[in-house]
């Protein structure tokens, strides 16, 4: 077969964007070289369905040590003691959660999407909004954090059958003790969705939501730097609250529900080239590097903070203690829209983001969206984030001025070559 040169000419474009430009796409990472090659890998080719040893295709003896792994280096990075490593994706775990869990028509709670939630919390155009019944909560409007007594009170008035926590632009920690307490009061389930910040909960950064949650799901690809994907955990197994037998009359246990929400619930075939990639970027979140890492996202989100402060910038909740801040740009007379297009010029990679109570549309809005974990796996420091945010502020306000703009670029450009993209 004669090499498709269109699409790898395509794949080498890319590579060069990534290398050549500061990357702060809170969800983006930079996957190690042994991830991608298992993605690359003949594994691609088998079918899977079930689950390692209830397989419904002959030839999975070695797909099986593959998951098996898997699911066992998880459990053991978050403490877990149940683990589906299925999920094609974030959305596909919990969309399997809520397939496993609720009846169509139930009700669920989870943080505004216009204030940094995610649509599959309960949002009108995604499946959760148009199946189930949502209800929100979200920050307060002087401080920018949520008041979690306040979502005590909420989940109280409504009464939902399953309580969300978990966000795509929130940068504080979340009282999962609290959210544990008012679910049992209400005979809730609850599940943390810890997408973004689950490589520093692995490390032990943030409060652990698995002593707290039923049920925990995270993607693999951002904090965690792994490929793209979808985990389901639990800390304990317990009997599905709902008295659901099986065809022999036991009781069928949480477990048991959710790797059928899985398949065949909501997924076919499981990825195996993709569980095999996240059994390596589990393996490599095992190790003292990684936990070194994750110090340093950490420390480069808190350094960056403080330098857009310095400039004026104001950051929603006046900070962050994960990888992320979301910055209101209508004090610099910006909106989020411009932010992202002017940057992109200077290959600054970032997305315009609504920030709370926000008075423009999801595709101008006020904000902008920043995060640490893709450059510190470049390899940079907390002395680095200053010049980011030069380079930063540089763009914004010259974002008439092509050829500033063209200056920063090759600043830039020249700057970021000395830093490889991928962990060795
Ligand atoms: N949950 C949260 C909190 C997210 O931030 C995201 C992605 O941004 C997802 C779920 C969905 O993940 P995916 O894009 O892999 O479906």
């Amino acid at each position: 077969m004669k090499r498709d040169d269109i699409i790898f000419d395509l794949i080498d474009r890319e590579k060069e964007r990534q290398i050549s430009g500061i990357e702060l796409i809170a969800s983006e990472n930079f996957a190690s070289e042994q991830v991608m090659a298992a993605m690359g890998s003949v594994l691609t080719n088998k079918y899977a369905e079930g689950l390692p040893g209830k397989r419904y295709y002959g030839g999975c003896e070695v797909v099986d040590e593959v998951e098996n792994l898997a699911i066992e280096r998880l459990k053991e990075l978050f403490g877990a003691a149940w683990a589906n490593v299925q999920p094609h994706s974030g959305a596909q775990a919990n969309a399997a959660v809520m397939l496993a869990v609720l009846k169509p028509g139930d009700k669920i709670l989870g943080f505004d999407l216009s204030h940094g939630g995610h649509l599959t919390h309960g949002s009108p155009v995604n499946f959760s909004g148009k199946l189930y019944k949502p209800t929100f909560y979200g920050v307060e409007q002087e401080t920018g954090l949520i008041d979690f007594d306040k979502v005590v009170e909420t989940a109280r008035k409504e009464k939902p059958q399953l309580i969300i926590a978990g966000a795509s632009a929130y940068s504080r920690e979340w009282d999962y003790k609290k959210l544990r307490a008012v679910a049992d009061e209400i005979g809730a389930l609850l599940m943390a969705d810890i997408s973004h910040p689950s490589g520093l909960i692995a490390k032990g950064k943030l409060d652990d939501p698995i002593k707290h949650c039923h049920i925990v799901t995270t993607t693999t690809h951002k904090t965690l730097r792994g490929p793209r994907g979808g985990v389901i955990m639990m800390g304990e197994d317990f009997e599905n609250p709902w008295g659901l037998k099986t065809p022999k009359g036991k009781t069928r246990m949480m477990s048991s529900l959710l790797d059928s929400g899985v398949f065949p619930g909501t997924q076919g075939g499981p990825l195996e080239h993709v569980i095999a990639a996240k059994a390596i970027a589990f393996g490599e979140a095992l190790t003292p590097e990684y936990d070194a890492y994750t110090t340093q996202v950490q420390k480069n989100a808190q350094e960056m903070a403080k330098h857009f402060l310095a400039k004026g910038y104001k950051i929603i909740s006046g900070g962050t203690d994960n990888h992320m801040m979301l910055i209101d740009l209508r004090s610099k007379n910006l909106t989020g829209k411009i932010a992202e297009n002017t940057l992109i010029k200077a290959d600054i990679t970032i997305n315009k983001n609504m920030v709370p109570f926000d008075d423009k549309s999801p595709f101008v809005t006020s904000g902008m969206r920043v995060g640490t974990a893709a450059v510190t796996t470049r390899g940079l420091k907390e002395a680095d984030m200053g010049k980011i945010v030069d380079f930063i502020d540089r763009v914004l306000m010259n974002h008439e001025n092509d050829a500033e703009i063209a200056n920063v670029k090759e600043e830039i450009n020249a700057w970021m070559r000395q830093f490889p993209l991928f962990k060795a």
